[in-house]
């Protein structure tokens, strides 16, 4: 094995996010325009190089790997990337292999992603109201993402919801959310909306619902723990007393979470983004087409290591945007 990834903050970095593909079969009014213009296919990592990087990361220290997109699901032939994988995880090499994904594909692919080694996924759903639903997912139909929820609870992956809090559209439906993953044994995560890619004239701010109001909304009716548990990363944790259930906050906006940041991200054509806040980035791919896993693959990757900054400038307490990001969330990876 390679030494560590160590980034100049001493941050040892062991959490690798892959976006397999910028596409979906969503187009959620926070993260996509109607009209998106993907990238060209012959710009996409092949599945062979995505093999390639992610197991070189993993020699150089990466314990954790979590695909994401776009819609990882919706790339033609991943399934076979993931069982790819699954030779790190039984090498003890891989701690975890997971997925974001929002659930549309999962009636298909549960039983498969179980297969590789995949033990739990996040899943985006936001409402549970059918007519809502299609609102904000624009393309996306409720009953199908339940149905995905059920195939995958049924074929024994643990599963996280991932919900973004959206001032006047899912405020009302915060007990609602909160019940359905109860009863469902479900973990639950809030997001606040980032600033991330232009929407074409959605409008932010209003969407924008702060995570201490609805921590203060959620302390009406349980009692909040607070858990030490950390992930490394922006999640802070929550127990209810009165139910047990443990309920996440994702809170990049009003509270910072840099100092603990102990991942990067990459793109589906092998960009490597050191924050998600950020525009430091790094091209991975011509080092990758041209000589494979490589002193010079390495090479780049420490580099880019070395670009980490300490943390990025979201914020929105001017009542002005500020630290936008001009790229879209699905081409990072959320
Ligand atoms: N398509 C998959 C999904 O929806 O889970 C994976 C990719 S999606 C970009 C990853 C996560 O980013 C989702 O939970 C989504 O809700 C979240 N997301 C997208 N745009 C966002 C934004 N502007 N602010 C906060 N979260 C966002
Ligand atoms: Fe697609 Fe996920 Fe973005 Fe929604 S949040 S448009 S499901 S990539």
């Amino acid at each position: 094995m390679d030494s560590p990834l160590i980034d100049p903050f001493q941050r040892a970095i062991t959490y690798l996010r892959v976006s397999v593909t910028d596409r979906c079969d969503f187009r959620c009014v926070y993260c996509m325009s109607e009209n998106m213009t993907f990238l060209p296919k012959r710009d996409l990592l092949t599945l062979e190089e995505l093999d390639t990087v992610c197991t070189t990361f993993i020699d150089m220290g990466v314990k954790k790997l979590r695909i994401t997109g776009g819609e990882p699901l919706v790339r033609k032939g991943i399934m076979g990337f993931f069982e790819g994988m699954t030779r790190h995880l039984e090498s003890g090499a891989l701690n975890e292999l997971t997925v974001t994904t929002n659930g549309s594909q999962l009636e298909r692919f549960a039983p498969q992603l179980v297969a590789a080694g995949v033990k739990r996924i996040n899943v985006s759903l936001d409402t549970l109201d059918e007519e809502k639903f299609a609102r904000v997912t624009r393309w996306g139909r409720l009953p199908q993402v339940l149905r995905g929820l059920d195939a995958a609870q049924a074929a024994g992956l643990r599963v996280k919801l991932n919900v973004v809090a959206l001032k006047g559209f899912n405020e009302d439906e915060l007990f609602s959310l909160v019940e359905f993953c109860k009863s469902r044994d479900m973990d639950i995560t809030f997001i606040e909306v980032m600033p991330m890619g232009d929407l074409g004239g959605e409008d932010r701010i209003g969407q924008y619902w702060s995570l201490k109001e609805l921590r203060a909304r959620l302390a009406e009716q349980y009692t909040l723990i607070d858990l030490a548990e950390r992930s490394g990363g922006p999640a802070r944790y929550v127990a209810l007393q009165e139910t047990g259930q443990k309920v996440g906050f994702i809170t990049p906006l009003s509270h910072n979470f840099c100092e603990s940041c102990n991942r990067v991200r990459m793109t589906c054509t092998g960009e490597l983004f050191m924050c998600l806040g950020q525009e430091d980035r790094a091209d991975l791919r011509e080092a990758l087409r041209t000589h494979g896993d490589s002193p010079e693959l390495r090479a780049a990757i420490r580099a880019a290591i070395n670009l980490k900054p300490e943390g990025h400038d979201f914020d929105y307490s001017r009542q002005e945007i500020g630290g936008q990001m001009s790229r879209h969330m699905s081409h990072t990876g959320g």
